[in-house]
């Protein structure tokens, strides 16, 4: 979907953050919306953690070494970036500016010390969706489905969910992601009125002008 009026030209870019403990169903949701909407692209992280069975380099993440990231610290080469379950996560810069100085919405899956990050250096540009799980049990079992990971670092990312969920009142809006089609409903409705905000389309000051000295 775009918002193909003139009176949406011009417009200006946003950043949507979606966090959640793992297992929340942050990663589908964002896969989605991304693909619904042309004009959202979504930032591929690098980071150092080894790559999951079916995950490619490139589409899910940057598969990188710590040197190769340490490198890009040193370069100022991220928006932001953070150390979640022992790896190094971080959002490269260049592409996310790209974007939005193309008027394209960008969409990051990062954890609350992203979130922060990011909300701090841009903090008018910025909407953060908190992804919610039905109950604790329910994530476990969702872990465990999806059959990624060894049941010990499953554990360990079940032990960090309550310190993640404990950050949810530093967000803009909350879903529960109990069935997976309300839930998106939900973040689709949340980034449709977001771009709607008057603040992210200067180009509504000169169509409105337009309609006050038309002729009726
Ligand atoms: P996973 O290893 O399960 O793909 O991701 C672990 C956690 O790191 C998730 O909460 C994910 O959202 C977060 N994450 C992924 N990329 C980034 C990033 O670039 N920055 C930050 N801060 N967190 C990230």
């Amino acid at each position: 979907m775009s918002l193909i009026h003139p009176a949406y030209q011009d417009r200006r870019g946003l950043m949507l953050v979606i966090s959640s403990p793992s297992g929340a169903g942050k990663t589908s949701l964002s896969r989605h919306l991304v693909a619904d909407h042309a004009d959202l692209s979504l930032s591929i992280s690098a980071t150092t953690r080894a790559p999951r069975p079916g995950e490619e380099d490139g589409r899910e993440y940057h598969f990188v070494t710590r040197e190769a990231f340490d490198g890009m610290l040193v370069a100022d080469a991220f928006l932001e970036w953070a150390e979640v379950h022992e790896h190094c996560y971080g959002s490269p810069k260049a592409p996310i500016l790209q974007s939005l100085s193309e008027g394209r919405d960008v969409l990051f899956d990062i954890d609350w010390q992203g979130a922060q990050q990011i909300a701090q250096s841009a903090p008018d540009d910025v909407v953060r969706v908190f992804i919610l799980p039905p109950s604790m049990q329910d994530l476990r079992r969702r872990l465990y489905a999806r059959a990624q990971d060894h049941a010990d670092v499953i554990e360990r990312r079940l032990g960090r969910a309550k310190g993640e969920i404990a950050k949810w009142d530093d967000y803009d809006y909350v879903i529960v992601n109990e069935d997976f089609d309300r839930a998106y409903a939900e973040l689709a409705h949340i980034y449709h009125a977001e771009r709607l905000k008057r603040a992210r389309n200067p180009g509504l000051t000169g169509f409105v002008q337009g309609l006050l000295t038309e002729d009726i």
